[in-house]
């Protein structure tokens, strides 16, 4: 008889985003003259970059020649676009990577989620809470992450983020996980890590032989210079973190799908042996084996965010949805609230008022305001009293929120 991976059964059911739709569903039945804007899910709005649409273009026509049609390509990504990142992504940042350490994909959330599948079962995690659900449900489906109860996986080592601590994650005191999901600029809390702290972490991934799973998905929109764009920045990272890179949020690609990581060639795992291995080649066997390819049009798409008038395009619409976040910071402070994030990450997240839950302001915020958000508890047990708010609505949204708000 065909039996099931059983740990597809452990997984808690993910409601947050389909229970909130069905709230707002239910307000807008009964209120169905409610102007109701659209704060909540993680999705951009504006348009692809103009370069980005040019390109698409002309890789379409190439595919119409017999000449230029290309078929089956690298399972790595095309050399054009991974030189591209080694030069505008990591060299003008300091950073060294060999194109051979560049692996292209379809979208970072395949990659944090399959990189799994070269690392042993046994192994245990930490995740920084609250967390982008994907890093927990991978590994509830690899078997990971031990038995649920009272809201936490007891195989999951928790490091919560919360005001308290200024969302920077302690170091574990007991036993040193073995995989460390690290996100920043971090989804959802908005916060980033400075070198100082990063560079904690990377020596504790050292010292216990830990393998950082490094997310940097929302890196396009740092600011501040001192923070690190990625974790390769600070010494010793290239020997035990990979990096997750998203062209979703830095490019509007929601659609489209691209990003790549990088494993560098320095970091290793222990054999069941006892012989300590390169995972560059084991992912690259992997992604040989599992997956054919970003196609060739979208890779194209993907390089011409780095010409210069790619560059720019691209950076202007980064800047537009940083605007809207610090509109919408200055009007929540305003409004007496405490606000966190938004400076160097398109979220912003914020504390209910005093004696309220995340649910609870949600629910006032849709049905005073007619706004959704997200309520921090959905992202985990840290997140309970806070509110997560997106910058990627419209600017005629944003302000007539804020306006609501004031
Ligand atoms: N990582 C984080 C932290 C995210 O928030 C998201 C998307 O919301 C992703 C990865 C997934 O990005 P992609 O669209 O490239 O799969």
């Amino acid at each position: 008889m065909i039996t099931l991976n059983n740990n597809f059964l452990r997984l808690q059911k993910n409601y947050l985003f389909v229970d909130i739709a069905k709230r707002v569903e239910q307000y807008k039945k009964e209120n169905p003259q409610a102007s109701i804007i659209r704060l909540g899910i993680g999705d951009v709005t504006r348009p692809l970059a103009p370069a980005v649409i040019q390109a698409l273009h002309a890789a379409v026509d190439e595919q119409a020649e017999a000449g230029t049609f290309r078929g089956y390509g690298p399972e790595q990504g095309y050399e054009f676009l991974r030189q591209a990142i080694v030069d505008n992504v990591f060299k003008p940042r300091g950073v060294e990577i060999d194109v051979d350490e560049v692996f292209i994909n379809d979208g970072a959330k395949s990659d944090t989620g399959n990189f799994g599948d070269i690392l042993g079962g046994c192994n245990t995690v930490l995740i920084t809470d609250p967390v982008y659900p994907v890093y927990i449900d991978t590994n509830v489906m690899a078997g990971r992450a031990g038995t649920f109860g009272e809201g936490r996986w007891d195989r999951i080592t928790y490091a919560p983020c919360t005001a308290e601590n200024n969302f920077t994650p302690s170091l574990p005191t007991g036993e040193a996980p073995d995989m460390i999901y690290l996100c920043y600029p971090n989804n959802p809390t908005g916060t980033v890590l400075c070198r100082e702290e990063l560079q904690k972490w990377v020596d504790y991934a050292l010292e216990n032989g830990s393998l950082i799973l490094y997310d940097a998905a929302y890196a396009a929109y740092i600011r501040h210079d001192d923070i690190p764009r990625s974790i390769y920045e600070i010494p010793g990272a290239k020997r035990c973190a990979v990096e997750f890179h998203s062209y979703s949020k830095t490019a509007g690609f929601t659609g489209l799908r691209c990003g790549f990581t990088v494993v560098p060639n320095e970091v290793c795992a222990m054999s069941a042996e006892g012989e300590m291995v390169q995972l560059n080649p084991l992912w690259n066997r992997r992604q040989c084996t599992k997956f054919n390819g970003t196609p060739y049009i979208v890779q194209r798409a993907a390089a011409a965010i780095y010409t210069p008038e790619g560059k720019r395009q691209v950076q202007d619409t980064i800047d537009y949805y940083m605007e809207n976040a610090r509109i919408m910071r200055e009007a929540l402070t305003e409004r007496g609230l405490q606000v966190f994030g938004g400076e160097d990450a398109p979220y912003i997240w914020f504390r209910v008022p005093e004696g309220q839950t995340s649910w609870g302001y949600w629910e006032e915020l849709l049905h005073k305001y007619n706004i959704v958000s997200t309520p921090g508890v959905g992202f985990g047990p840290s997140g309970e009293g806070y509110i997560r708010l997106t910058a990627f609505g419209s600017r005629e949204d944003c302000v007539e929120a804020m306006r609501r708000l004031k």
